[in-house]
């Protein structure tokens, strides 16, 4: 438009031409059919909106810098590997041989990271230490233990117990574990997992793993290498989870409890309770340490005291509130979603650079700590015995005047961004045979649009992951009809 109107003007002060109403009468005309022209199909429109990067979408990007592959050095005896694999590796140089907490998950990007390990210290492996069961934190075990003897490798009871593959529904597990982490989508649609690089090394996955052979129960002190070591169970985002502190060297090792993201309090693969309480009481006594470097088990590590203290101070302080506003929401006795729409972070932490829900989101550990305590069942009598979808369906269709125009205002979802109000039209509809093929493009167009402003990288994930299945008419076994 703003191109049209200089035309205009340019044309209009030409003091050479005579005929002036004449050609006023031109460019009106030629104005017309420019706008005319200006008029494009609600789809275009659409995807006009879609190019253009939502600021969370930009924001999601900038997080790739926490894992671009560098060696750092924290202090003189402490080194960091970020961004080899999904995870850190970290190595503590004693005076009688190394320690290394953590092993990434692919062999192939172990072996890289204890080869420059062994650059810095050729001393011996003398401990290796997993923060909990994760295998993208065990995977690489073997590559840096290589020929060492006698290593001990430490972990907390219970470990790994809790992991997908001992689950029964391992299969609808492995298959959302896909989606949250969007491992099939195609290169262009691949940001960055929120606490981990968009792609990580497949190279020998998993085949590096070593059992522990020391465990202890609630924390231990052990001397290692010739540091002194203090280990602390720390139930969090895993059951198996615990925290290392090596007092000489101020320097916290916080596995997976800690990282530059709103802390995932419940993940979208599917996964047993995470304790939330547990999880903020955790980072709270870490943040009673006089620390000075801060390891994360994802994310680029932390350094000076005042930074490092702050930092956790409210990532506690984030954690418990979103649990205790949570439990005083279901003692009002609030349901479900009345519980979810309640629950807020304090506005003093909103903005904070290291709250921000790249991999964790405030709704779903309220979803998780709500079902934890009562189940199910929100206390409403509604839902004792509510519909089943395809009744439900059956009268909301009706009460939209039929299939058609619940499918017209489907349609015009897109247009008008109400993407989420869209998916639940689109369900009641595919609940029937109505157009099926069509409400599927639409639900497609849907998530797609819903991912293209979403700063979670799971969510994100999993729309557009889920978008690829429905295209790829896996539809029946996704739609359960
Ligand atoms: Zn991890």
């Amino acid at each position: 438009m703003e191109i049209n109107r200089n035309k205009l003007t340019n044309i209009d002060t030409c003091g050479a031409l005579r005929h002036r109403s004449i050609l006023k009468a031109l460019m009106l005309l030629s104005a017309i059919i420019y706008l005319q022209g200006c008029k494009n199909p609600p789809d275009e429109i659409a995807s006009q909106e879609q190019e253009k990067e939502h600021p969370n979408i930009t924001k999601l990007k900038a997080q790739s810098s926490e894992f671009t592959p560098e060696i750092i050095k924290l202090n003189e005896s402490v080194y960091v590997a970020v961004g080899y694999d999904g995870s850190n590796a970290s190595m503590i140089i004693g005076e009688e041989g190394v320690v290394i907490i953590d092993a990434l998950r692919a062999l192939g990007a172990a072996e890289k990271v204890a080869q420059e390990f062994n650059k810095i210290s050729g001393k011996p492996v003398k401990a290796l230490i997993y923060t909990h069961g994760h295998l993208d934190h065990t995977g690489g075990s073997s590559a840096f233990i290589r020929n060492s003897e006698d290593v001990t490798i430490i972990a907390r009871e219970g470990f790994k117990d809790e992991l997908q593959e001992h689950s029964p529904v391992e299969a609808i597990l492995k298959k959302r574990n896909g989606r949250q982490f969007g491992r099939d989508l195609p290169v262009k649609d691949i940001i960055n997992r929120g606490v981990a690089p968009g792609i990580t090394s497949k190279d020998r996955a998993g085949e590096g793993y070593i059992k522990p052979n020391t465990l202890f129960k609630d924390s231990m002190k052990v001397e290692l290498a010739g540091i002194d070591i203090e280990l602390h169970a720390a139930d969090g985002e895993t059951n198996d989870e615990l925290f290392v502190w090596t007092p000489e060297l101020k320097t916290l090792f916080t596995g997976d409890n800690y990282y530059k993201s709103f802390p995932n309090l419940y993940a979208i693969r599917g996964s047993q309770y995470r304790d939330v309480k547990s999880w903020g009481e955790s980072i709270q006594q870490m943040s009673t340490l006089p620390v000075e470097y801060l390891v994360p088990g994802h994310t680029r590590p932390l350094s000076g005291k005042a930074k490092v203290h702050r930092n956790l101070k409210n990532y506690a302080t984030a954690i418990l509130s979103v649990y205790q506003q949570t439990i005083d929401a279901m003692n009002k006795g609030y349901t479900l979603q009345q519980t979810v729409d309640h629950v807020r972070l304090p506005d003093s932490l909103i903005n904070q650079p290291n709250l921000q829900e790249f991999y964790g989101s405030v709704p779903w550990g309220v979803r998780s700590v709500f079902l934890h305590y009562v189940g199910w069942f929100d206390g409403n009598p509604t839902n004792l015995y509510p519909l089943s979808s395809p009744q439900e369906a059956k009268h909301i269709i009706a009460l939209a005047g039929g299939k058609k125009k619940l499918f017209e205002k489907l349609s015009t979802s897109v247009k008008d961004g109400d993407y989420q109000w869209g998916l639940q039209l689109a369900d009641h509809l595919l609940q029937t045979d109505y157009e099926t093929s069509r409400v599927i493009t639409i639900k497609v167009k849907l998530l797609r649009s819903l991912a293209a402003q979403q700063i979670n990288a799971p969510a994100r994930n999993y729309y557009l992951s889920y978008a690829y299945e429905l295209e790829k008419n896996e539809g029946q076994d996704i739609l359960n009809k």
